[in-house]
């Protein structure tokens, strides 16, 4: 069979399974320097293959779809619907993953002096970079918005910026009337094929990226010093396995109820359609370089409109990330508890406002849910040098997390495709 006319979904599981199985031959063989070498690299090309076409892509597709919708009173309505769905499908999860902590309850796992050790060890440590300088309520509103467009455009963190130009220059285009605009219409529908293709081509690397990936990751995860996590091991695993948990009762408890019943499409259809995005979230860990392969997946697989498509993933990619705020929630209880701290209902419910809005404020790269984490822990009165503890399992929770994120994002285009007509 030639290669081409193997689904991409099987190209990559089966890089990725290729990649961890070099990783565990690497490790055994002692190939770390190797692998590190000249393995890894082609990991962080792809990588930055795909976040180089992140910022291009979120631009050309939200202008595009914004003046595909051609008045504003249909974008303000598929637009509310949107940012409607997004925060009712995020404080789901947050609550899902409230209702499973409370049940596992990690973190009373921890004998009370190896509590208190830890408390010992993970002071002021690790913590101090990631925590931001004393910020108000509304800081990050002001964060949404640029004061230099280039700026914003030369930093992936700062995707909700080039996201608020994007619409607001995509609202400025339908207020126009369309013969003054057709030049940058047009414009910006080739840009957006060209944009496509690009990604089509990057994706060609997709199976190699991936091995190299995980291998890069398996070696690196061995190489560590397991001693220091040992003693914590079975709380650890305890916290992990409620994150897991938490995120599957969300994927396949609670999804399929939305694509069924909202959507009205087949779940198998809708999980087959959308595996070769889930796979690039869960080996990525970053929901904006996975971006072109989630839209891609909507548009060819499920059959989604382009103007749907275009409009509503970008914004779901960065804003929508109803994985990371369940993990913030369990975390934030996990860490209060090992801190002996009785979170009570009040707090909880803080819990969920304030995880709602860290999930939106995180970058969809790796790792940036724990660094939101902070101010879900200040928000309760957690110590959040706690974060520590949690850093040896983040990255596999981050995979995870990813891949809900990702889900979540085509769970809500899917519905408002079928609910919105747009000719
Ligand atoms: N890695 C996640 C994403 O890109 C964000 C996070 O939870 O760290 O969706």
């Amino acid at each position: 069979m030639k290669l081409a006319r193997i689904p991409l979904h099987w190209l990559i599981l089966t890089g990725m399974a290729a990649g961890m199985l070099f990783g565990v031959v690497a490790v055994n063989l002692g190939w770390h320097e190797f692998t590190k070498d000249w393995i890894s690299p082609w990991g962080t090309i792809f990588i930055n293959l795909l976040k180089l076409i992140a910022i291009p892509l979120i631009i050309v597709s939200l202008i595009n779809g914004i003046s595909g919708l051609n008045d504003v009173s249909r974008l303000s309505r598929i637009g509310l619907k949107t940012v409607g769905l997004y925060l009712l499908t995020t404080v789901i999860a947050v609550s899902t993953g409230l209702v499973v902590v409370n049940i596992t309850n990690p973190g009373t796992y921890l004998s009370a002096e190896k509590s208190a050790e830890f408390r010992e060890n993970y002071t002021g440590n690790a913590v101090q970079n990631l925590s931001q300088p004393e910020a108000g309520p509304l800081q990050f509103v002001i964060d949404i918005v640029p004061d230099n467009l280039f700026k914003a455009m030369t930093s992936n963190a700062s995707m909700l910026q080039v996201i608020f130009f994007s619409l607001l220059f995509g609202v400025a285009v339908i207020l126009i009337p369309p013969q003054k605009t057709l030049i940058v219409r047009n414009l910006f529908e080739s840009l957006n094929e060209i944009v496509m293709q690009m990604i089509h081509l990057i994706m060609k690397m997709a199976p190699l990226g991936v091995f190299a990936l995980m291998a890069g990751l398996t070696t690196q995860l061995a190489g560590t010093n397991p001693a220091d996590t040992l003693q914590i091991f079975g709380t650890l695993g305890i916290y992990a396995l409620t994150v897991v948990i938490g995120l599957f009762v969300v994927i396949f408890g609670i999804y399929p109820v939305f694509i069924r019943i909202f959507a009205r499409l087949p779940v198998k259809k809708f999980f087959k359609g959308i595996a070769p995005a889930q796979l690039l979230a869960f080996s990525t860990s970053s929901s904006a370089a996975t971006l072109p392969v989630t839209m891609e997946c909507c548009e060819e697989n499920l059959g989604l409109r382009k103007e749907v498509t275009g409009f509503v993933l970008p914004l779901g990619a960065t804003v929508n990330m109803d994985g990371t705020s369940l993990y913030q929630a369990v975390a934030a209880v996990f860490l209060a508890q090992i801190y002996g701290m009785d979170l009570t209902f009040g707090q909880q419910l803080t819990i969920i406002l304030t995880a709602t809005l860290a999930s939106i404020g995180s970058a969809a790269v790796p790792g940036a849910g724990m660094i939101m984490l902070v101010i879900v822990l200040n928000s309760v009165g957690v110590p959040t040098e706690g974060i520590a503890l949690i850093f040896a399992v983040d990255r596999p929770l981050d995979m995870l997390r990813t891949v809900v994120n990702v889900t979540g994002d085509t769970v809500v285009a899917s519905i408002i495709n079928r609910t919105e007509s747009i000719p």
